[in-house]
């Protein structure tokens, strides 16, 4: 797609960062541009810029969180700590700062080995990425336009390559940044299409793909969700195509 009209930089910067981290990451990480997680000190919800997370297990080893500082001014000492706690509350191993203009002395002291600060200008971010990695929400924020004062974009974060009934086949995942519904790509049949949570799609070339919730009861609060799986069922086998994660 070309580059949506009317966005304000700082939107801007962040999406291009969330396709630049996709771009970096490889088919076993899934990114989650705008992702909401609940926080497991706090219990409130964050939101995270870009959330880079296993993709198929529970392994938290592995969790980068993102975020994207389009600001005018440079990090300082403070904001290092406060990414530093979002990154406890967050379960995460591995922060990203990512700044426009620079850093103090003493925030690159304090940043360490668990993060990382790079400096990237929005033009420089605009160059290294490109809109071919989005399309337009068709999913929930199609659905429900009138409601939403903003339409999502979906980030194309994996091409998979499935051996389906001894055949070869292209598969195209992704997530939109607003409703978070993943979309697929059937390049068998051409198919573009969005799922909802617990929703369920037969494409042209008769795959079906599946949403799944998947619940688990470890919090003293009560029932909590943990993921939504999207899967596809080919005959009897099913694969797991990507995971998103609720906390
Ligand atoms: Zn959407
Ligand atoms: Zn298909």
């Amino acid at each position: 797609m070309s580059k949506p009209k009317q966005e304000d930089n700082w939107r801007l910067y962040e999406r291009l960062v969330a396709a630049l981290e996709a771009e970096n990451s490889g088919i076993e990480l899934s990114v989650t541009p705008n992702a909401r997680i609940k926080g497991c000190i706090s219990h409130k919800a964050r939101q995270i810029d870009v959330l880079i997370d296993a993709r198929w297990g529970d392994d938290l080893s592995r969790r980068i969180i993102v975020d994207a500082k389009f600001r005018g001014r440079k990090l300082d000492i403070k904001d290092v700590e406060s990414f530093e706690g979002m990154m406890k509350d967050c379960q995460a191993a591995h922060g990203i700062l990512i700044c426009p203009k620079g850093w103090s002395a003493s925030a690159k002291r304090r940043a360490q080995d668990a993060i990382t600060i790079k400096l990237l200008t929005l033009e420089e971010v605009e160059e290294k990425t490109s809109w071919a990695s989005f399309d337009e929400c068709i999913g929930e924020c199609y659905q429900n336009l009138n409601r939403r004062s903003q339409k999502g974009l979906v980030l194309w974060d994996a091409d998979h390559l499935l051996r389906i009934n001894d055949l070869w086949a292209i598969v195209f995942t992704g997530k939109c940044d607003v409703c978070h519904n993943f979309h697929i790509w059937c390049w068998d049949c051409h198919e573009k299409f969005a799922i909802s949570d617990e929703g369920q799609h037969e494409c042209y070339c008769k795959r079906i793909w599946v949403s799944l919730i998947e619940e688990e009861i470890d919090d003293p609060t009560g029932k909590t969700l943990n993921a939504v799986h999207l899967l596809l069922q080919t005959g009897s086998d099913i694969l797991p195509l990507d995971r998103r994660r609720l906390r």
